[in-house]
């Protein structure tokens, strides 16, 4: 770790572990690094619109309490002093929290999601509220009620999406560490189209009490930062069993900030033939060699796997995603949250509230999965969905008899421009990679590694089975490590 650097202005672009240790040292005040963070969001998110809403007050309030305590002599916590934007879909208690929908206007959550409560009690500041695509249904951030957020690496370009406005605050230095939710690949995505790190933790790993459902058998909270460092320090906040989330891993953790060095010496790595074929951009295809090449460089034996099922899970995933979906939004009905539109009866009333409420994607969603639980139906798709899911998970333990980690790209391309996917077919084909560690409750983590030949950002996807967050972080420390430093500047950017 380099030494705390004072100086003004500094601490914008700095590490969390840097910022935490620099806080809880002394040498730094967390109300300097907040206010240097705010000033860094004033001067540039009026072009990226990472932010829907910038909590500026509270943040210092919080920044204050941080350096009472170190002054004091009472220790703050790991997260000391490090700001973090919060995707607008994770409950703050007072706070508006919109899910980028009209539906939820005027609406304030009267309690925090438990991983906010977490990174409060572990000293990190939240700065604010950030975009996302309409409930977090999408992939560019596109399907915001409130615009788009613009890519920090090239303004023309989509950040990726749902968490886009998660992403966006971190590759423009607006905070270390954000949170996003991936319900299908939301965080990975997204992390892969902004050049930063992006975990999908094992389902259960982290309370989703809070977050505002969208598809509750798949939606897993988790972190976006510049360093696999810092995100395993904040999942070592961040997981652990909560007793308000029923579906919580009640096991004791080992400490994942612990794990990022342990190398991959011996690691057995599976490049999945299935995601790693048609459809995958020439210049990404070869970013996954390449990555593959650093693994097997630095010790580890790579070979290929299949594990067939996988091309199978999209169409599961847009059956089984829309019909939770459904089920979940059914909530908004204009008596209980945010917008009512008035008529004469209680049902024209819940109509016309939803028919204002909601974006064009949502309702399709809602009445993709209303059709397939629908009488009938149910069986031939939700039904065959869920067998799909069990098949993907079948496919995945059989693959790892024989390898500990799979990798796959991302996404099939760099960052997109906007307008480019108003097919939603051709935005679905995106999660093609991400899906199936969803669909099967496993974890995985989106690490950048050098750039396409536009210039932008590639994340390759490391993959493991249920609590391989340890092994997940150490193999995406070596990637980190080997990868070249992404830069906007064509002229620094390029393989290695
Ligand atoms: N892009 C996917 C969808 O639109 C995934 C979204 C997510 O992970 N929240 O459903």
């Amino acid at each position: 770790m380099s030494a705390p650097n004072t100086s003004g202005g500094s601490w914008v672009g700095r590490t969390a572990t840097d910022v935490a240790a620099a806080v809880r040292s002394g040498a730094v005040s967390a109300r300097q690094v907040t206010d240097e963070h705010l000033a860094a969001i004033e001067a540039g998110d009026g072009d990226i619109h990472a932010f829907n809403l910038v909590t500026a007050d509270a943040a210092r309030a919080a920044a204050d309490a941080v350096d009472r305590q170190v002054a004091d002599g009472t220790d703050p916590g790991p997260l000391a002093g490090v700001p973090v934007a919060l995707k607008d879909n994770l409950c703050t208690r007072g706070v508006p929290t919109t899910c980028s929908s009209r539906m939820l206007e005027g609406w304030e959550p009267p309690y925090d999601a438990t991983v906010v409560h977490l990174l409060a009690r572990a000293g990190a500041v939240a700065l604010g509220k950030t975009n996302l695509d309409e409930f977090a249904m999408g992939s560019s951030t596109e399907n915001s009620a409130f615009g788009p957020t613009r890519n920090p690496r090239d303004l023309s370009r989509v950040p990726g999406g749902s968490s886009g406005g998660s992403a966006a605050a971190v590759a423009a230095d607006f905070a270390p560490v954000a949170l996003g939710s991936d319900t299908g690949g939301s965080i990975r995505q997204p992390a892969a189209l902004c050049g930063v790190v992006g975990l999908k933790p094992t389902y259960g790993l982290v309370s989703r009490y809070g977050l505002v459902a969208f598809a509750s058998s798949l939606d897993q909270i988790g972190p976006m930062t510049r360093t696999v460092a810092d995100t395993a320090v904040v999942l070592d906040v961040i997981a652990g069993h909560d007793p308000a989330d029923s579906t919580s891993i009640p096991e004791k953790l080992p400490s994942y900030a612990a794990a990022v060095g342990n190398g991959v010496a011996g690691l057995r790595v599976g490049l999945v033939t299935e995601l790693n074929a048609d459809g995958i951009a020439d210049d990404v295809a070869a970013r996954v060699r390449a990555a593959a090449e650093a693994l097997a460089a630095a010790g580890a034996e790579v070979v290929e796997v299949s594990v067939p099922a996988v091309t199978y899970g999209l169409s599961a995933y847009y059956l089984i995603a829309p019909a939770e979906a459904s089920s979940n939004l059914a909530r908004y009905d204009g008596v209980r949250f945010g917008l009512r539109v008035d008529a004469p009866t209680t049902a024209e009333m819940m109509t016309a509230t939803r028919t204002a409420g909601f974006g064009p994607e949502v309702k399709r969603r809602i009445m993709l999965g209303t059709y397939a639980l629908s009488a009938g139906y149910y069986d031939a798709y939700y039904g065959k969905a869920q067998r799909v899911r069990t098949l993907i998970a079948r496919d995945f333990a059989a693959a790892y008899e024989s390898v500990d980690v799979l990798l796959s790209p991302t996404s099939p391309t760099t960052a997109f421009a906007f307008g480019a996917k108003a097919d939603p077919l051709a935005m679905y084909l995106n999660d093609v990679c991400t899906i199936p560690s969803n669909l099967a409750g496993h974890p995985a983590i989106s690490v950048p590694f050098g750039t396409g030949d536009d210039g932008l950002p590639v994340g390759v996807q490391l993959m493991a089975p249920a609590m391989g967050e340890p092994v997940l972080l150490a193999t995406a420390a070596v990637l980190e490590h080997a990868a070249p430093i992404v830069n906007t500047d064509p002229t620094l950017a390029g393989g290695q």
